[in-house]
């Protein structure tokens, strides 16, 4: 008796999961689901690119003979520096679904920053978007792995000349792909634990280092991304993805979407307020995702304007805590549910998202949102504990706050070339987030480790004052920080960025925080700024705060 028949071993089919699987699904079974893509090109901004999945799987199986007749070996990287358009889409699927590993550039990091990261990755090939073109011309000589560069447009959108030498076109590059050896390849299936996406950690300190998605992590983390508790995607969906494709595989959304058959809307280039407005109006969206900043753009656009969403009924927040004033805005004004997802690059990012129990449905609002406002409960797939500084585990009772540690099968276990030695603490992965957990398994996120607020011995939670900042009317954005103080060690400090227009004083700020918070916790001062500086994936950057407010002198009571 062979093993495969032993009674022991389960008897069904053996198939590795393979990312080529998804488009193939799509493709075969939701052939005439639509894909609507912004153009990236200038003089088109205002078109709209119409295709099918069936297209798409045609144009990412020429795109990988492309690859390979460009000599892209199996396991090597190849580089994007692209919007959320269709041909960063064929990109996710013909790359990864060829054998080769989709490298994800975010293209807001520093030149120098990027060109670093197309070292340390070895790209083979680098695809980037007109709208980047300057970028690359800058980094190409500092990139000596990348054999060519190719321009993600057709041959009329070539420049007359350009810095980079032998710069190829995409379009070009698929025309010259026999069609009909095109129509008979087939997917290739290997190891679903081969590498299949790379992307960069934002690196606020020291260098980025690398997360290699594999095959099976993408294939897993997709399902469980679709799922009720967590993006809800259904065939019946409008799915406009806000949250870039250029980092962390825009969460998982090119994958879900087109597993569950769902419309997609790829906005381009194009993510202020007005830009996203009509495309949601014009295309139906019923469903999105992106990051605080982003919404805070599309709310005020809305809200300025007397605008309603006509189709537009869920979105999901995440990548830095949802305002509560901005939960309260969609819901209230807009109809609009809001669901608030929290995870991170090394976690191909979801971990935990929000949401009711059936018991909670007749709670009053109040005590509801509470509960909305946590980062929510975790998906399965994902395990998670909160410990104390000396490693014990803390109990559940949504008040004691401990660094958050998870695990799971997308989950990393080491960096990209082995890069910072083993991240792991006894087989968990340390988040280096601060957080409570509840008795119903709610998360909470309080503060990142590196953001905590260390007051007289005593944590304080930065993330519940920039809320409660928040909530107040004549402020538009609010962070909290610590600053040096000689008795206390750290105190809060409010770096505040005021509503266009609005008239707000440092006390009228301070007086709002009246019994919202224990006395130890009130901010001692304020910061009124223009803006607030942003990083590459859209979070305020703190630790440039902290840099620049170090000094800061409160008074020392
Ligand atoms: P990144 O790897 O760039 O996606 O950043 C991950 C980090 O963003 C997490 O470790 C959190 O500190 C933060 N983050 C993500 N989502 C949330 C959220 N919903 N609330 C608070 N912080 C969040």
């Amino acid at each position: 008796m062979t093993l495969e028949q032993s009674p022991l071993m389960g008897q069904m089919m053996h198939q590795p999961l393979m990312i080529s699987s998804i488009i193939q699904f799509a493709a075969r079974h939701y052939g005439s689901g639509e894909i609507v893509s912004r153009r990236i090109e200038p003089d088109l901004h205002d078109a709209l690119y119409r295709s099918t999945y069936r297209d798409c799987e045609r144009r990412a199986r020429t795109l990988a003979l492309a690859l390979a007749a460009q000599g892209v070996a199996m396991g090597q990287r190849v580089g994007t520096l692209a919007w959320n358009g269709y041909r960063h889409l064929e990109l996710y699927y013909g790359v990864s679904g060829s054998g080769a590993v989709l490298h994800t550039i975010n293209p807001r990091l520093h030149p120098e920053q990027i060109a670093w990261i197309v070292n340390h990755a070895e790209d083979q090939l680098l695809f980037f978007d007109i709208t980047f073109l300057p970028l690359v011309e800058a980094i190409a000589p500092a990139c000596p792995t990348v054999r060519g560069f190719v321009l993600m447009s057709d041959r009329a959108h070539m420049p007359a000349s350009t810095a980079i030498p032998g710069l190829l076109c995409y379009e070009d590059l698929l025309d010259a792909v026999d069609q009909a050896a095109a129509d008979a390849w087939t997917w290739p299936v290997f190891d679903e634990n081969a590498a299949a996406s790379l992307c960069y950690t934002s690196g606020t300190t020291g260098n980025p280092k690398g997360v290699l998605y594999s095959h099976r992590s993408t294939v897993l983390h997709a399902y469980a991304a679709a799922l009720p508790n967590v993006l809800n995607v259904s065939a019946a969906d409008t799915v406009l993805p806000v949250v870039p494709m250029f980092h962390v595989n825009a969460w998982g959304l090119p994958y879900s979407v087109l597993l569950c058959g769902a419309k997609m809307v790829l906005p381009g280039a194009r993510l202020d307020g007005k830009s996203l407005y009509d495309l949601f109006e014009g295309e139906g969206v019923t469903f999105s995702a992106g990051v605080p900043t982003v919404w805070l753009g599309l709310v005020n656009y809305a809200l300025q304007n007397n605008l309603q969403f006509s189709t537009f009924r869920r979105t999901v927040i995440g990548g830095s805590a949802c305002p509560p004033a901005m939960m309260d805005t969609l819901i209230d004004r807009f109809n609009v549910q809001v669901i608030h997802g929290w995870g991170m690059t090394e976690m191909s990012p979801l971990g935990t998202t929000g949401g009711l129990l059936a018991r909670h449905r007749d709670l009053p609002v109040h005590e509801q949102r509470a509960i909305l406002q946590k980062q929510g409960h975790a998906i399965f797939g994902v395990d998670m504990k909160i410990v104390d500084d000396e490693g014990a585990e803390l109990p559940w009772d949504g008040r004691s706050a401990g660094h958050l540690l998870v695990k799971g099968p997308w989950i990393l276990a080491s960096y990209f070339r082995g890069e910072g030695g083993d991240p792991l603490q006894g087989g968990w992965f340390p988040t280096g987030d601060v957080a409570t957990i509840d008795p119903d398994g709610f998360m909470q996120i309080t503060d990142r480790s590196k953001d905590v607020i260390k007051s007289g011995g005593e944590w304080i939670g930065s993330i519940d004052l920039e809320n409660i900042a928040m909530a107040h009317p004549a402020v538009l954005q609010a962070a909290c920080i610590a600053v040096k103080h000689p008795k206390w060690d750290e105190r809060p400090l409010l770096v505040v960025v005021r509503k266009p227009g609005a008239d707000l004083s440092r006390e009228t700020l301070l007086g709002w925080f009246d019994g919202k918070v224990a006395r130890f916790w009130m901010p001692d001062d304020v910061v009124f700024v223009d803006a607030l500086p942003i990083g590459g994936t859209g979070k305020i950057q703190k630790n440039r705060l902290r840099e620049q407010y170090r000094e800061h002198q409160v008074a020392a009571e």
